[in-house]
């Protein structure tokens, strides 16, 4: 036969499918196509959406290291993220800085809510005057800086541009769109805060768990930095490691390295999800795996290391004999 036959199945809506496969008969060889019902789909579920924020950008380089340039880890950085949260069911990124391009920084929060965003992370990889110093650090949003090291990166970043210092006190008349934010301003400024310290812990007790990283803080951090100033969306910022470090500019100038930031992030995200799930998400059902959809190119030793669990577990949670998966595929993954 050498015609192409095409089949053709109208559904009402969007399923689940396996790689359709032979059977050889006698006198026939049947294609067995499986497929299972979406439930996501039929229950109206929306996306997650986690802003992602790579620091600095265009004119701003960030931190000037020996080999490599803020803006450009931190851009990698926030792409690993976003490859996993897009091929993720049930999550959406939102990229605030796409590509080297300038960023204001009122800009970039104010994005985040536009776009309707669950969750503001902002990557960054900052250089401090001692190369000694290294590690990752994770920051919420502070009047008060809680230590001389996070005081001393909020000037930093505030000699690079000025814009960085909040405004007058707590209050400022750019930080709220509409009117009722601003008779709502305390009680979900409040909670956004406290929300914010539980998404920094997710992530940092992560960090904690990558061997190739190490730690600056051991806990979370807070400091005046200006993009973390959202009312409502539940912000931090982490210092993904000190480009003016020897070990931690190599660890960040490899794939590697950032992977694991990513990583340590995604399941961060994932995690915080889970203590504080949104009404009409798919972890409001309280899964206890996530969906990943196979993309060209991918392999199962690297969605191992995008998820922290093993090629094994892959196979044996998705009943995969061989090796083989293909585009397009969706695979179960237990976190
Ligand atoms: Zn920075």
């Amino acid at each position: 036969m050498n015609e192409t036959v095409r089949v053709v199945i109208d559904l009402k809506g969007s399923v689940f499918w396996k790689k359709p496969w032979q059977v050889k008969h006698n006198d026939r060889v049947d294609l067995i196509l499986e497929i299972k019902r979406d439930k996501s789909i039929s229950k109206n579920l929306r996306d997650i959406i986690v802003a992602i924020d790579a620091g600095h950008g265009g004119k701003d380089p960030g931190a000037v290291g020996k080999n490599l340039l803020e803006k450009d880890v931190t851009l990698l950085i926030a792409k690993e993220l976003e490859r996993t949260l897009k091929n993720t069911t049930g999550y959406r990124p939102i990229m605030i800085r796409p590509d080297d391009r300038f960023v204001d920084l009122n800009d970039r929060y104010q994005n985040a809510r536009k776009s309707g965003a669950d969750l503001f992370v902002s990557i960054h990889a900052d250089a401090f005057s001692l190369s000694s110093v290294k590690g990752a650090s994770v920051y919420v949003w502070a009047e008060e800086a809680s230590s001389i090291t996070a005081d001393n990166l909020s000037k930093a970043e505030l000699t690079r541009n000025p814009a960085v210092k909040s405004k007058i006190g707590k209050l400022d008349v750019r930080d709220f769109d509409e009117d009722a934010a601003r008779t709502i301003f305390q009680i979900a400024y409040e909670a956004k805060i406290a929300n914010s310290v539980i998404l920094g812990e997710k992530i940092l007790e992560q960090l904690k768990r990558d061997p190739f990283t190490k730690m600056h803080k051991p806990n979370v951090e807070f400091a005046d930095f200006r993009v973390l100033k959202s009312i409502d969306i539940p912000s931090v910022l982490i210092e993904s490691g000190f480009i003016s470090n020897p070990d931690d500019a190599k660890r960040l100038e490899g794939k590697a390295g950032r992977r694991m930031i990513a990583r340590s992030i995604f399941l961060g995200v994932h995690n915080y999800f889970k203590e504080k799930p949104k009404p009409n998400t798919f972890m409001t059902s309280a899964p206890k795996s996530v969906e990943y959809e196979i993309q060209k190119g991918d392999v199962i030793s690297e969605i191992a290391i995008r998820f922290g669990v093993t090629i094994n577990e892959i196979i044996q949670w998705n009943d995969l004999n061989n090796k083989s998966i293909y585009p397009g595929q969706k695979i179960k993954i237990v976190i």
